[in-house]
């Protein structure tokens, strides 16, 4: 086993931690443009406003200004996982009801 377990998803590079991982992919410019090819959108933005960042400095330091009402963002939100989950229930149950077909 080595240290550096948390391996990144674009290319070799291997860190000690997840963090620093994190890090890499989104910041490494030699990592960014090995990938310039591949669609991937890393969207940084805050759970609150929405407001959206290049950086996740720049997001951290936002949500110690963001003066979103966090209650009724939270609300808000948990309507919406709660939608998805049900959505996602609902496709389960289906792939689920095309299974039994195939039995
Ligand atoms: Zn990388
Ligand atoms: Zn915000």
């Amino acid at each position: 086993m080595t240290d550096k377990k948390y391996k990144c998803d674009y290319c070799p590079a291997k860190f000690t931690t997840n963090s620093n991982r994190l890090k890499h992919m989104k910041t490494s410019k030699m990592c960014l443009s090995s990938r310039q090819n591949v669609e991937i959108e890393i969207e940084i933005k805050c759970i609150w406003c929405n407001e959206t960042f290049i950086s996740s400095i720049m997001l951290e330091s936002h949500y110690e200004l963001c003066t979103v009402n966090k209650e009724n963002a939270y609300m808000s939100l948990k309507k919406e996982y709660e939608k998805r989950i049900e959505e996602l229930t609902a496709e389960l149950e289906y792939a689920n009801t095309c299974l039994d077909l195939y039995v």
